[in-house]
């Protein structure tokens, strides 16, 4: 979650976020991203849509690019052995 500078101090996403993860710091307010759980509920109740959904604490995932598209995946199955052994 981000506050934006459009966020008016007004003190609802405070009173709001069951993780108190959202502290005073004038206008805009901090998010403390350690404590938020991305439940949302600072987006539905601001007046001036001043939070922004972000999850800068959720895993990350490579790109998709047109490289690690065409890489087989890793439920493929197996391909022939290149050499056999005798
Ligand atoms: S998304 Fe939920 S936990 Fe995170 S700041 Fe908003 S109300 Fe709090
Ligand atoms: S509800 Fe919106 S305007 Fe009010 S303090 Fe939170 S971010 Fe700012």
């Amino acid at each position: 979650m981000t506050v934006t500078t459009r966020c008016q101090g007004c003190g609802a996403c405070l009173l709001t976020c069951p993780e108190r993860a959202i502290r005073p710091h004038g206008a805009p307010l901090l998010v403390l991203a350690r404590a938020c759980t991305g439940c949302g509920e600072c987006v539905e109740v601001c007046p001036v849509d001043a939070i922004e959904f972000t999850t800068p604490t959720a895993p990350t995932t490579p790109a998709r690019t047109p490289a690690t598209a065409a890489a087989p995946s890793a439920t493929a199955a197996p391909s022939a052995p290149r050499s056999v052994r005798r």
